[in-house]
């Protein structure tokens, strides 16, 4: 991983502030997301739905990309590392998991082993 951005709070108070505002900004986008619903369901055309459902489509998007909640585990309370090539924020823990799991299944797979379900672009983003 090229870009190694951390987010990590090291005084207590800031990282209460930081913590309950990314739970904050969900709260306002889950919102804003279900009202787009209660929008769409009302009487409108073919083309009106579809707007409305990909503005929906963007906020979760936007959410996801945000380093408001990890991907990997939805917890809002951690410290957020970068991953460029996903351009994607995950929690320490989470890139650690992914980073033990690719090099445990590379390894298998080096041998000529097998190792099923197993993306590995995804995992090596994590290196
Ligand atoms: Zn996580």
């Amino acid at each position: 991983m090229k870009d190694k951005r951390i987010i990590a709070y090291k005084n207590e108070r800031v990282k209460k502030i930081a913590f309950n505002f990314r739970k904050l900004l969900i709260e306002v986008v889950m919102q804003e997301w279900i009202n787009l619903h209660h929008e769409k369901i009302k009487n409108k055309s073919q083309a009106e739905r579809i707007a409305i459902e990909n503005e929906r489509s963007n906020l979760l998007g936007a959410l996801r990309n945000s380093i408001c909640l990890c991907p990997g585990c939805s917890q809002t309370d951690r410290d957020m590392v970068y991953n460029a090539p996903l351009k994607e924020w995950y929690c320490t823990l989470c890139v650690q998991k992914y980073r033990d799991f690719y090099r445990k299944k590379k390894a298998i797979l080096d041998r000529g082993g097998f190792v099923g379900d197993f993306n590995e672009g995804f995992h090596e983003s994590f290196l």
